[in-house]
């Protein structure tokens, strides 16, 4: 797997199950994705799994990644 943002190689974080399956998480420690909550910024290394489809997706909503798709 490489990272679909930076294109380097990056390895299994772990792995969630949904629906039965099991998808592989993946982190690229070179990305950062950030977010804000109560007016403060936050980073973090971004992560994400590969779904049945071959999508992007956050491991933690389960929702499409629209950046990297
Ligand atoms: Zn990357």
């Amino acid at each position: 797997m490489t990272c679909p943002r930076c294109q380097k190689p990056v390895v299994s974080a772990g792995e969630l199950t949904t629906d039965g399956k099991t998808l592989a998480v993946y982190q690229c420690d070179d990305c950062t994705t950030s977010w804000e909550l109560g007016g403060k910024s936050f980073k973090a290394a971004l992560t994400f799994a590969v779904d049945a489809q071959g999508r992007f997706i956050d491991p933690d909503t389960l929702a499409p990644i629209a950046s990297l798709n």
